[in-house]
């Protein structure tokens, strides 16, 4: 495996919530706990899960766009969670975003030439007009935009060519990293398949690495390397993709995949649908806070949170189903079927 690129620890976000006329924290919300990973050079990591499972907030505070609460992301070995002022401004240039919306995150009052230049414009990268305006250029063309459209405004563009432009804007100034949130799911079916294409041919390019964060399982089937599965902004599974994808072993993940059509099928066998809703992240459950919905909950998962276990090398999962130290009462209730299954992993793993 290549070296680590961005190493993420223990990164938590609670926000609070003011309740009564004087604004006291009442409780928070718990947007991300104890989240842990690491990024490897020119690697494609994916984050997924359902919506509010935490995995934009994980972008966000990797990015600094919002302060985590506790944690670290290390950063070519650099502590970026320490950083202020010229530091954080100079580190800001090796990571960068590409948005979800491409319609609302480009200015309607700037050029194409302009918004994609802004990054080398405060950064100050470039001493001439001239050095600046082919850099522009340079990166027009490697996104497949036609320098004909430099003086154009982002309304008489396309989804798919507004997303290219977004991208220009955040490959313009070389990062080592590059956080994708949703970057397709805004775009129609059509289109997301030429987006996607491009993001690996850029990713070849230049040596990028991804953080890829998505809802659509069967996308980052194809584009990434590594995959972390969340819920309720806890890490669930973490695995390579032919791991996570050939031999799930957490049973969100599972469920995750069997309501997926293209992949429902190779899977239909032991298909399981979850049921309820996704608990409050304000309150969230005792235990394993998937306890609510699991089914192969146990006498033991609403009571104590699972740690992450590391079951064959490389594939860590969260779930009691793979501690070994467990008594046949904390176990308990436990359906023939869930207790059969995980000692056929556990005996797979050894
Ligand atoms: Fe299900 Fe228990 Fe595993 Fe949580 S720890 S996923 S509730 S079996």
């Amino acid at each position: 495996m290549t070296d680590v690129v961005l190493k993420v620890e223990h990164l938590t976000k609670r926000y609070p919530v003011k309740k009564g006329v004087f604004g006291r924290t009442g409780a928070y919300v718990h947007a991300l706990e104890d989240v842990s990973f690491e990024v490897h050079r020119g690697e494609t990591f994916a984050i997924v899960g359902e919506s509010g499972c935490g995995k934009s907030t994980t972008g966000k505070c990797v990015l600094r766009l919002t302060e985590p609460t506790e944690g670290t992301v290390t950063l070519d070995g650099e502590d970026f969670t320490s950083l202020k002022g010229e530091d954080l401004t100079r580190a800001r240039q090796k990571m960068k975003l590409i948005f979800q919306d491409p319609y609302s995150s480009l200015n309607p009052r700037m050029t194409v030439a302009d918004i994609i230049a802004e990054p080398i414009d405060i950064a100050g990268t470039y001493k001439t007009r001239a050095e600046r305006d082919a850099r522009v250029e340079q990166i027009m063309k490697a996104v497949g935009l036609d320098l004909a459209y430099k003086y154009r405004y982002p309304h008489e563009f396309s989804g798919g060519q507004r997303q290219r432009i977004g991208i220009a804007r955040a490959i313009v100034l070389k990062p080592e990293v590059v956080v994708c949130d949703e970057p397709v799911s805004a775009l129609d079916v059509s289109v997301q398949a030429k987006v996607i294409n491009l993001l690996e041919e850029l990713q070849e390019e230049f040596g990028l690495s991804y953080i890829f964060i998505s809802h659509d399982l069967s996308v980052v089937k194809h584009i990434s390397d590594t995959v972390m599965v969340m819920y309720l902004g806890h890490t669930m599974e973490l695995a390579s993709k032919e791991e996570l994808f050939d031999n799930p072993l957490h049973p969100y993940t599972k469920a995750l995949l069997d309501v997926i059509p293209r992949i429902r099928h190779e899977r239909i066998q032991d298909k399981k649908i979850l049921e309820g809703d996704v608990p409050s992240p304000t309150n969230p459950p005792q235990g394993c806070v998937f306890h609510t919905r699991c089914p192969q909950c146990m006498r033991v998962c609403g009571e104590r949170a699972p740690e992450m276990h590391e079951v064959t090398p490389g594939h860590r999962c969260a779930c009691h189903l793979f501690d070994e130290g467990l008594s046949a009462e904390e176990r308990q209730p436990v359906m023939a079927a869930a207790l059969a299954e995980a000692e056929a992993a556990l005996s797979g793993a050894q």
